[in-house]
């Protein structure tokens, strides 16, 4: 069970008046959870069946805006209902809330009751259950990045957003001394995400100042998905508790490094053999992991929107700032885009780096996973490792701006044929979307630049 919490004990600990309180959370297309709090005698009475929320929730932007332009829902067709059906396997405590569970819920029609099929949940279940059905289990981990700030999230936003200080005054990579002064606010996130039933691994401090990085342990590519969108929200919960801002921007600032969120794919059978591993083969690679890696490889450029989805996300891949941006493998090298790690061991696994801290996991790993398929179902082969300073290699680049990731993806026939069509379309159009908005909108760079010198 990924939560912690029964049906049954929830029953009891609301009965005792211990918990009084259920956060019922869908995902939305930014990897947010959106929903409603319940009193929790209403959840345990009617509410666990399902509820519902205007389906205006997997067609807006960060804003919330109406965004034109979508097949799936519109002004025209009012706007209608979507069902939430929370999946009890989820429910959970949140310790650093009082008196409060939360449970995350599956997107229906409303009318046929079917999965939405754009909805985050639905669009990685169904890439799973294609796995499944190879016999096959993804095991994947998301290692998330975010930068922490001295002033709180109200202060910030007052401020413009201008002179912000990240809590440290130096690059803090693996520093112990300077980790040791956040830790009102790391502490309280490591031991809050295990009281609610996150494996929590480690936090540790990142190669800039005041950027942190918290590991889970890895897990099966929905409970990594879930345990991430919860992350996020327990973040800046937590850190908003205490004074704090952070974010999770993937460039907050052109002279900084980005966050990221790097994806840790292996696929495990049934009966817990790791299937990536064949110790007679070189790097322990086995020939399902070659075609897998040769797959994500094949794909990057088509999958690179669901790894990077604003105009903002572009601006992280610079060189020389271990971002990647290029699209090549190697063996326990930091600068391409997909790194071996865990070489001839049970554990090895492969990296994919392009993503940053503000993709939405679902959508990530459903994209990851059909391009992997892809790859295992053509029997693709796959190219020896880079070696060297990828950054200066002979090899095809990432996507560089959200126009190009956009055009991809909607030119990709493997995308369409794993996702569907209508999948496909609606992000382009969420792409399309935020290309629109940022060609309108004047910039703070702009007027700066040129309101004198002009
Ligand atoms: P690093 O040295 O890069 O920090 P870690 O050993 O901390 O690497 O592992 C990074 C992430 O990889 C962790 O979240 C861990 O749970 C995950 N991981 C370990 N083994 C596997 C595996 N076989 N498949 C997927 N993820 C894994």
């Amino acid at each position: 069970m990924p939560g912690n919490l029964s049906f049954a004990d929830l029953q009891d600990a609301v009965a005792s008046g211990e918990i009084d309180t259920v956060l019922t959370c869908a995902v939305d297309m930014q990897g947010r959870l959106m929903g409603k709090r319940f009193h929790a005698q209403h959840f345990v009475d009617r509410a666990w069946e399902e509820t519902h929320c205007c389906n205006y929730l997997l067609a807006t932007d960060l804003e919330m805006w109406t965004v034109p332009g979508y097949a799936s829902t519109s002004w025209q067709a009012g706007y209608g209902d979507y069902v939430m059906k929370p999946d009890l396997a989820t429910l959970r405590r949140i310790p650093w809330l009082e008196g409060t569970a939360m449970v995350l819920c599956d997107i229906l029609d409303h009318h046929h009751h079917a999965e939405v099929p754009h909805s985050p949940r639905a669009m990685l279940k169904k890439q799973v259950a294609r796995l499944e059905a190879m016999g096959f289990r993804a095991m994947m981990a998301t290692e998330l990045e975010f930068f922490l700030f001295e002033k709180s999230f109200e202060a910030l936003r007052k401020d413009g957003y201008r002179g912000m200080e990240p809590v440290s005054g130096y690059n803090e990579d693996y520093h112990i001394f300077q980790t040791t002064k956040e830790e009102e606010v790391m502490r309280a996130i490591r031991n809050g995400l295990f009281g609610a039933g996150v494996p929590v691994e480690n936090s540790k401090g990142e190669a800039e100042a005041g950027q942190e990085e918290i590991n889970i342990r890895y897990a099966d590519a929905l409970d990594t998905a879930d345990n991430h969108a919860l992350v996020k929200n327990a973040c800046k919960e937590i850190a908003w508790a205490k004074g704090r801002g952070l974010t999770f921007l993937a460039k907050w600032h052109h002279d900084r490094v980005g966050s990221s969120a790097h994806v840790h794919q292996s696929l495990w059978t049934p009966d817990d053999q790791p299937a990536f591993f064949d110790p007679g083969q070189p790097h322990g690679m086995s020939a399902l992991m070659r075609n897998y890696t040769a797959g994500l490889i094949a794909h990057a450029a088509e999958t690179t929107y669901f790894l990077a989805p604003y105009v903002n996300s572009y601006k992280r891949f610079q060189r020389g700032t271990f971002a990647p941006t290029r699209i090549c493998w190697s063996v326990d090298n930091r600068t391409a885009g997909f790194r071996l790690c865990g070489e001839g061991s049970r554990a090895v696994r492969i990296e994919c780096r392009i993503g940053g801290a503000d993709l939405n996991p679902y959508l990530a790993m459903a994209a990851l996973i059909a391009a992997g398929i892809s790859g295992i179902e053509q029997g693709l082969m796959l190219e020896p490792p880079f070696a060297g300073d990828a950054y200066e290699g002979d090899v095809p680049h990432i996507p560089a701006t959200l126009g190009a990731a956009a055009d991809r993806l909607e030119g990709s026939a493997m995308l369409r044929a794993a996702l569907g069509d209508v999948v496909v379309d609606h992000y382009v159009r969420a792409a399309r979307w935020e290309l629109e908005e940022y060609d309108r909108v004047v910039t703070d760079w702009e007027i700066a630049r040129g309101f004198e010198r002009a």
